[in-house]
């Protein structure tokens, strides 16, 4: 029986995981089939809280070797690979609304639960992480499974849902995620730096732990909810491990979770038309020298197969803008990233520099062909000219400029990453280390 749920929290007040944790303690008497499933979904939704993640955990009689998936206060956790019987939906329900209920910020949230013994078409999951889709189309897929659903307010959250019950794992990570004791929400965070900065090293299928550069943890949350920390990486048992290994305040619960997270899944490749609120998979031309713009932002014009789009590093990706800042026009690259509404511009999340044009630095202003003396700027865009002949449209003298940037991929700081860009540790690229 998949029981799914989102939109439960708000941005100072629970996280939907941790509501994972409250099911599953809720259903002591039935067992977890297959890891807990922490599904992210189109980050360019507008009305996301923060991540825009959503649960989904399969209850019922496991059969099999038990794998230990986590701990809640003195109970550990296990889930089977497979299950004898289905539970009764209805009871599920009945058991599971109630923990929605308890748990949900009922004044800033829209929360939805799903329960079903049929997982709703996979291509729910496909749209709700590349585009924006309605709450009717969810609730007809979900009609079309059998599902029982319950909300709150909108029930916006049933879109959520549906999709992370659609969800079937084909690339997938693991995250291990621990828990706060409740007295201490809300108060800063007891976690060893040393121990986070030593995770890569240690446990080398982890990602996204330390901004080595930065000096800074990754892995620890600055908001209030009850995460201590959460590992992300592509080992479920290193991760079990590494999560032992960092020494921290007191862990109340923690449990593993298998994820769409650092798979790319929310870029669409094949594409006739860029439309907003989806990321994409863009090719083309510089057609401008990148720019500093008030605010830190690096952009740029790229020629497209759908015309001319503009591109933006934006002040957060930190020294990833150096890397933009390289560019010259008539490079060739491919941009991942989400297509803003407005202003209309493509967020890089991903670079993947191609082919770099030959390009040219100006090293002095043109002597006058007639006299041989210095000639001066003309004004913007005008040329040269000489004072003493009146000779104009001069150009200047340039040199072949040595690019300080080779072909390959390059990516932002951890901490500017988004939970569904595929790092290129996973990818098996060699990382370009970036501020
Ligand atoms: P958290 O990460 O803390 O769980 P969140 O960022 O997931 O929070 P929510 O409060 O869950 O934010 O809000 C996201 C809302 O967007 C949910 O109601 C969810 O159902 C909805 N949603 C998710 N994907 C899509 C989509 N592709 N189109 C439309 N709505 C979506």
């Amino acid at each position: 029986m998949l029981i799914a749920a989102d939109d439960t929290d708000s941005s100072t007040w629970m996280c939907t995981t941790f509501l994972a944790t409250e099911l599953v303690r809720a259903l002591p008497d039935l067992d977890l089939i297959g890891l807990p499933r922490l599904v992210r979904l189109n980050p360019a939704v507008p009305w996301k809280t923060r991540g825009n993640g959503a649960i989904c955990i399969r209850m019922g009689r496991g059969i099999g070797q038990p794998r230990l998936c986590g701990r809640i206060g003195e109970r550990d956790l296990f889930c089977y690979a497979r299950s004898s019987e289905e539970p009764d939906p209805d009871e599920v329900m009945a058991r599971c609304w109630p923990v929605v209920e308890r748990w949900s910020q009922k004044d800033a949230s829209d929360p939805g639960l799903v329960v079903t013994s049929r997982p709703p078409r996979p291509e729910l999951y496909w749209r709700a992480v590349r585009v924006i889709i309605d709450r009717e189309e969810a609730v007809s897929t979900l009609r079309e499974a059998g599902a029982r659903t319950f909300e709150i307010n909108s029930g916006r959250g049933l879109i959520g849902a549906a999709a992370a019950a659609a969800w079937r794992p084909m690339d997938r990570t693991y995250e291990v995620l621990a828990y706060r004791e409740r007295e201490r929400w809300g108060r800063d965070r007891d976690v060893s730096r040393e121990d986070i900065a030593l995770l890569d090293q240690r446990f080398p299928s982890t990602f996204n732990n330390y901004e080595h550069l930065a000096d800074r943890p990754a892995i620890v949350p600055h908001t209030t909810c009850p995460v201590l920390y959460g590992i992300r990486g592509d080992s479920p048992l290193e991760l079990v491990r590494a999560s032992a290994s960092v020494a921290s305040e007191p862990v109340d619960r923690w449990m593993l979770f298998i994820t769409n997270q650092g798979t790319d899944d929310h870029i669409i490749t094949e594409w006739d038309r860029l439309v907003p609120s989806s990321s994409y998979l863009v090719e083309g031309v510089l057609e401008t020298l990148p720019a500093t713009i008030p605010g830190g932002h690096v952009l740029f014009a790229m020629g497209t197969r759908d015309g001319r789009i503009d591109c933006a590093a934006y002040e957060p990706s930190k020294g990833f803008r150096d890397i933009v800042r390289r560019l010259r026009p008539g490079d060739r690259v491919q941009v991942m990233g989400e297509l803003r509404e407005a202003p209309r511009t493509l967020n890089i999340e991903k670079l993947n520099v191609l082919e770099l044009a030959p390009s040219r630095v100006k090293v002095s202003n043109p002597s006058c062909p007639a006299c041989g003396r210095r000639t001066k700027s003309a004004g913007r865009g005008q040329g040269y000219r000489c004072r003493e002949c009146g000779i104009k449209g001069l150009r200047a003298e340039t040199e072949e400029e040595p690019r300080q940037l080779s072909p390959g991929w390059y990516e932002p700081p951890v901490c500017a990453r988004r939970h569904l860009s595929k790092p290129l540790k996973r990818m098996g690229v060699q990382s370009t280390i970036v501020v």
